[in-house]
């Protein structure tokens, strides 16, 4: 038989209590409870939710129109930032950390800048003071693009409040999902009555997109699990990778239209019941991460942690940096469309995918070397609790050879 296919991060499944058409459950208030801030503001996306406080800025600052993300993040960043009308300026990383470089972050920061985007890839805690530093002194914005970090935390509090605008993604693979989903906290009250502000005046309810939504909620529901994978997640990805089509293998294949609605009631129930399970989840991947960097780092591996000493990332993957690009492709093409775990978490920097070229015309001078090294050598280890021992070790003999021949041919 098969062996089943691992989804690529740790998402939380749903259990058929969580999918009842009843219920009085209110997500945005036990949500809000749950990261242990006044409120929150339910989008129907992240990326939805980034163009939510991008508009919210430009309307209090509408002389400025450049934003500035890591070169290495999530695409739909770049096309949220078009659609609002701004311009996408690239930041490039440091060496040792996924944090935008700070003399980098510096040089781009000007009158232009309307906001700043400190982003916590992959539940790694991302440096936000350095980035409010910077942007204070141009009297920009920051924005955390905490998409990928529900849950995480820093001093004892949640990720995204101490930009002026944090938020979350509540898409398939990103944690917690109603298969797409997005939320905004800000600790400035005032801030956060502009934004909701904004959402009742330009945020409808869209049937259509709600329909759909709510089947492909379902559609999740039914198939993820470890038998049902393979026909959701395995079997497409393996085409993807027979073409050699590693963007669409990823992921990383958006379209330019990103819609905007509400988060349709039924969607917002589902949410809040498996929300009741997340806590407990996020202990147990964050035991198992733990204890499996320990094995990859006795390899010689490394890996990625949090870099501040009071900060609490959430463990979707664990993040390794292999020694260089041959090394971390041969890897790859082994072991990716074998099911067994291993991803990327973005396959290129954003100016090397070619198709969003159209989107970025403000950031054709930006350096993105550092970030460009880390896309090529970045691996993710997914750290789904379905990733059972023996996968893993088998796991780590893949990682060891592929070190191994790299030493050899070094
Ligand atoms: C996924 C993601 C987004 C967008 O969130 P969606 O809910 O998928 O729209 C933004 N930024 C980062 C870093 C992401 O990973």
């Amino acid at each position: 038989m098969r062996l089943p296919t691992v989804p690529p991060t740790a998402g939380l499944p749903l259990q058929a209590a969580d999918l009842r058409p009843w219920g009085s459950e209110n997500f945005a208030q036990a949500l809000a409870h749950w990261l242990g801030v006044a409120e929150v503001q339910l989008e129907c996306s992240g990326t939805s939710a980034l163009m939510v406080a991008l508009r919210t800025l430009k309307a209090r600052q509408p002389q400025r129109s450049e934003v500035i993300a890591p070169a290495y993040t999530c695409p739909l960043v770049a096309l949220a930032v078009a659609q609002c009308g701004l311009h996408l300026r690239l930041c490039d990383l440091r060496a040792d950390t996924l944090d935008m470089d700070s003399a980098c972050l510096q040089a781009l920061c000007s009158e232009q800048t309307l906001a700043v985007l400190p982003t916590h890839l992959c539940g790694r805690v991302a440096d936000v003071a350095a980035a409010v530093l910077c942007a204070r002194a141009m009297g920009a914005y920051v924005i955390e693009d905490a998409a990928q970090a529900l849950g995480a935390r820093i001093n004892h509090q949640s990720v995204g409040l101490q930009g002026d605008i944090g938020f979350f993604s509540l898409a398939v693979g990103k944690g917690l999902s109603t298969f797409e989903g997005g939320v905004l906290i800000s600790r400035d009250a005032e801030l956060a009555r502009a934004l909701q502000d904004h959402s009742r005046r330009h945020t409808r309810p869209e049937r259509w997109w709600e329909l759909r939504r709510s089947v492909e909620l379902l559609g999740y529901a039914a198939l993820y699990r470890p038998q049902g994978l393979h026909l959701a997640y395995g079997k497409p990805l393996q085409k993807s990778l027979a073409r050699g089509d590693w963007v669409e293998a990823a992921g990383d294949d958006f379209d330019d239209f990103i819609p905007q609605h509400t988060l349709g009631r039924w969607r917002q129930r589902v949410g809040a019941r498996a929300l009741q399970r997340l806590r407990d989840f996020q202990q147990q991947t964050q035991a198992q991460a733990m204890a499996r960097m320990t094995k990859l780092e006795s390899l010689g591996l490394e890996v990625l942690g949090d870099a501040a000493s009071d900060a609490q990332g959430i463990w979707p993957v664990i993040l390794i940096r292999m020694p260089d690009m041959p090394s971390r492709n041969a890897l790859l093409k082994a072991q990716w469309a074998s099911g067994c775990g291993l991803s990327l978490p973005f396959v290129h920097v954003l100016p090397d995918y070619g198709r969003y070229q159209h989107v970025l015309a403000f950031a054709q001078q930006d350096t993105v070397t550092q970030a460009r090294d880390w896309a090529q050598r970045l691996v993710a280890v997914s750290n789904s609790p379905w990733l059972d021992s023996s996968r893993f070790g088998g796991l780590l003999q893949d990682l060891q050879q592929a070190i191994g021949s790299q030493n050899k041919s070094a």
